[in-house]
C-alpha cells in the first residue's frame, strides 16, 4: 500500500506553528514510507477565506521543504463531486432528504434537553421518501445504536456510542456540503490513507467515520495529535512569542531548525533533540507522537536554531544570509560573503545575526562603525603604541594567511614580555568595530592585508 497523507489547511490566515506541525508530520509520514504528500485547501468558507492566506500558507510550506507531489486540490472547486456523492448516498438509501424547518429542529433539541438527552434530531424524515425540494436538507441515516471506534494512532482508541449522535446534516438547504461530509468525499477521492491533524478534530472523526462506512469505503488510519500549549500550560497564543511561520523566516529562523523543533515538540525518539530533515525522514514512521500536549519555548526554538546554523554547510549559510544584508553590503560577491560568514557561523543565532556580524567585515574601512565605548575602551596611551608598532609589522609580512598573521602577532606579544590582553582589544576594535567577535588572525586573514591595515590605520587617527 501506498502511503498518502495531506494537509488541509482552512486559509483562514497564516500557517501557524501549530498547522506547520500537523503539516510537517504528514509530510515526514510520506516521505517515511516513499508515498505521497498531498495539499488541499479548505476554502468552503467564502466569508472567511482569502487568497493571500492561501498563497501565504503555500509559501510557508514552500519555505519550510514541504513539497507536495500534486497540485493544491480546492475545495471550492469540487462543489460538482460533492453533490454527486450526496446523491448516490441518498439513492443508496444511506442519506434521506428531509424537510424539517430550522424551529422544528430546534424545538426537537429543546425537548431532549428537557428529557435530560443529549439536543439531536429525531429521525421523523428518515422514512418519508422525501425528495429533493427548497428548503430540504440531506442527513446521513445514521445507526440507531452501537459503538463508534476510533482507533488513533495518537490517542489510543476512542469510542462513542452512535446514540449519541443524530442524523447529521451532510448536505445544507442552500444546496452546499457541510464541512465533515467535504472532508471525508475528499479523502476519500484524494486516496488519503492516513489522516494526521489536531484533536480539536477528534469529535468530527466519530461522524465522519460514519460517513466513510455509508460511502462504503475503507477508513483512514487516523491521528490526532495534541495542541501546542503555551509555557503556562495555557491555549499558546502571541503573548508566548509563538508566531506565524513567515514572522519566524523573518526573524532568520532556518527553516530545518524549525521543522526540527515543531516535529521534536510532538514526537520523541529516545532523548534526540537534534535531526537533520534526513535523519527526520528516516526516524519518523507515525509512532511515538506524544499523547500529552506540549508547551512552546521559544528559548529552546533558538537553541534549535543556533545548532543548525553550525551544522549549515557555509556556502549555504551564506546563501541565506543575503536577503539579510543591509543595502550597503546587499552585492558582494559570494565568496567574500561565504568567508565572512564562515566567521561567524559558530556565533551567531540567527541569519538576521548573522547578516548583520557579516556587514562589520564586508564594508569598507571607511564606512565601518564603533560600537558604542568600544573605541574609547580599547584605545588607550598604552595600547596606542601597540597598534603603530603592529600595524608597522603587519605592513611588512611577506605573505598575509591566518596562519602567518597568527605568528607575527604571538612574536610581537612574546617578544615585548605582553599578555594578549594589552594589545588583543585594540587590534579587535580597530578591524572589526567592537570588542567581542571572532579570532583575529581569521579575521584578519578575511579581511586581506590592505583592508586590515586601512582599519588600523583609520582607528589610529582618531583622537585619544
Ligand atoms: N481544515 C482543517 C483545519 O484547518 C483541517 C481538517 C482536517 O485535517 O481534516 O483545521
Amino acid at each position: 500500500m501506498t502511503v498518502v497523507t495531506r494537509f488541509a489547511p482552512s486559509p483562514t490566515g497564516h500557517l501557524h506553528i501549530g498547522g506547520a506541525r500537523t503539516a510537517i508530520f504528514c509530510w515526514l509520514l510520506a516521505r517515511h514510507f516513499n508515498g505521497k504528500f498531498l495539499l488541499r485547501i479548505e476554502d468552503t468558507d467564502r466569508e472567511r477565506s482569502r487568497q493571500e492566506y492561501t498563497d501565504s500558507i503555500l509559501a510557508s510550506m514552500n519555505w519550510l521543504g514541504l513539497d507536495a507531489d500534486e497540485p493544491p486540490v480546492y475545495q471550492s472547486s469540487r462543489m460538482g463531486r460533492y453533490k454527486e456523492a450526496m446523491q448516490r448516498m441518498v439513492a443508496s438509501g444511506h442519506a434521506y432528504w428531509c424537510d424539517c424547518s430550522p424551529e422544528q429542529v430546534e424545538a426537537m433539541r429543546e425537548k431532549a434537553r428537557k428529557e435530560g438527552m443529549k439536543p439531536r434530531y429525531d429521525g421523523r424524515c428518515r422514512d418519508l421518501g422525501l425528495g429533493p425540494g427548497p428548503g430540504r436538507a440531506v442527513r446521513l441515516r445514521t445507526p440507531l445504536s452501537g459503538p463508534i471506534t476510533l482507533h488513533d494512532i495518537v490517542k489510543g482508541d476512542v469510542t462513542v456510542d452512535a446514540s449519541e449522535l443524530d442524523d447529521m446534516v451532510i448536505w445544507r438547504s442552500d444546496d452546499t456540503p457541510t464541512y465533515n461530509f467535504a472532508v471525508v468525499v475528499d479523502d476519500m477521492d484524494m486516496g488519503i490513507t492516513h489522516v494526521i491533524r489536531g484533536d480539536d478534530h477528534v469529535s468530527n472523526t466519530h461522524k465522519q467515520i460514519l460517513i466513510f462506512e455509508a460511502l462504503g469505503h475503507p477508513l483512514p488510519v487516523f491521528g490526532h495529535v495534541p495542541m501546542i500549549l503555551g509555557p503556562d500550560k495555557q491555549k499558546l497564543s502571541k503573548r508566548h512569542g509563538a508566531k506565524a511561520a513567515v514572522e519566524y523566516e523573518k526573524d532568520g529562523l532556518l527553516p530545518s531548525a524549525l521543522v526540527n523543533y515543531l516535529v521534536r515538540l510532538g514526537w520523541s525518539h529516545g532523548d534526540q533533540e537534534l535531526f537533520t530533515i534526513k535523519e527526520l525522514i528516516a526516524a519518523f514512521d507515525g509512532s511515538n507522537m506524544n499523547r500529552a500536549a506540549a508547551s512552546f519555548d521559544p528559548e529552546k526554538l533558538l537553541w534549535v536554531n543556533a545548532n543548525h546554523m553550525r551544522e549549515t554547510p557555509v556556502a549555504e549559510l551564506a546563501a541565506m544570509t543575503r536577503r539579510f544584508l543591509a543595502d550597503d553590503v546587499k552585492d558582494v560577491p559570494a565568496p567574500a560573503l561565504e568567508a565572512a560568514a564562515g566567521l561567524f557561523q559558530q556565533r551567531a543565532n540567527t541569519l538576521v545575526e548573522l547578516a548583520k556580524d557579516v556587514r562589520a567585515v564586508l564594508l569598507s574601512a571607511a564606512a565601518l562603525e564603533y560600537a558604542p565605548g568600544a573605541r574609547e575602551k580599547a584605545l588607550t596611551a598604552d595600547s596606542r603604541p601597540h597598534l603603530v608598532a603592529l600595524r608597522a609589522m603587519f605592513a611588512e609580512l611577506p605573505e598575509w594567511t591566518e596562519q602567518a598573521v597568527h605568528d607575527a602577532l604571538h612574536t610581537y606579544i612574546d617578544a615585548n614580555g605582553l599578555k594578549f590582553k594589552a594589545v588583543g582589544p585594540v587590534v579587535r576594535v580597530a578591524i572589526l568595530g567592537s570588542l567581542g567577535g571572532p579570532g583575529l588572525p581569521e579575521t584578519m586573514a578575511v579581511l586581506g592585508k590592505d583592508e586590515t591595515l586601512a582599519r588600523m590605520d583609520k582607528l589610529l587617527v582618531q583622537p585619544l
